[in-house]
């Protein structure tokens, strides 16, 4: 099916990503084609570089508007889940296990407690991620 008036809506920046929307489109109704920009390999100035690649969203301009929506609408949903996996990583802390030496990580909500080792199942203590020798101070601390 040929779109009569073509309007650029969206670079993807893989062919999976346009495949994916051109899905998401034709969900809505809206006829969407591909168009993939690859310039080859080559030489330039001297220095090789790397193929550059860019899938491009053609709708017709009728649909565009409508198109532009549910695009803006991935992105936000995509932008969303990256920051949602950012603040999980924020909220991680890692543990040495004393018995094996295995680095463990674990929810920041259970820093300060004691955990079984995901290894060896010995008891280990959850410290602050923040200071690198926690558990040489609490040793000392014990021993006194
Ligand atoms: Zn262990």
């Amino acid at each position: 099916m040929a779109i009569a008036n073509p309007v650029e809506v969206y670079a993807a920046s893989s062919p999976q990503e346009a495949q994916l929307l051109k899905d998401l489109l034709s969900e809505a109704g809206i006829n969407a084609e591909i168009t993939e920009d690859v310039t080859p390999d080559g030489e330039w100035m001297g220095v090789s570089a790397a193929p550059y690649h860019s899938s491009r969203m053609w709708v017709d301009d009728e649909m565009a508007e409508t198109a532009a929506e549910i695009l803006r609408e991935y992105e936000q949903q995509r932008d969303k889940k990256l920051e949602a996996r950012e603040e999980a990583a924020v909220h991680l802390v890692e543990a040495r296990c004393e018995e094996c030496g295995q680095i463990s990580t674990f929810s920041a909500a259970l820093r300060g407690t004691v955990q079984e080792c995901p290894k060896c199942g010995a008891s280990m203590d959850v410290g602050p991620a923040t200071d690198g020798d926690w558990w040489k101070a609490d040793g000392d601390v014990v021993k006194l």
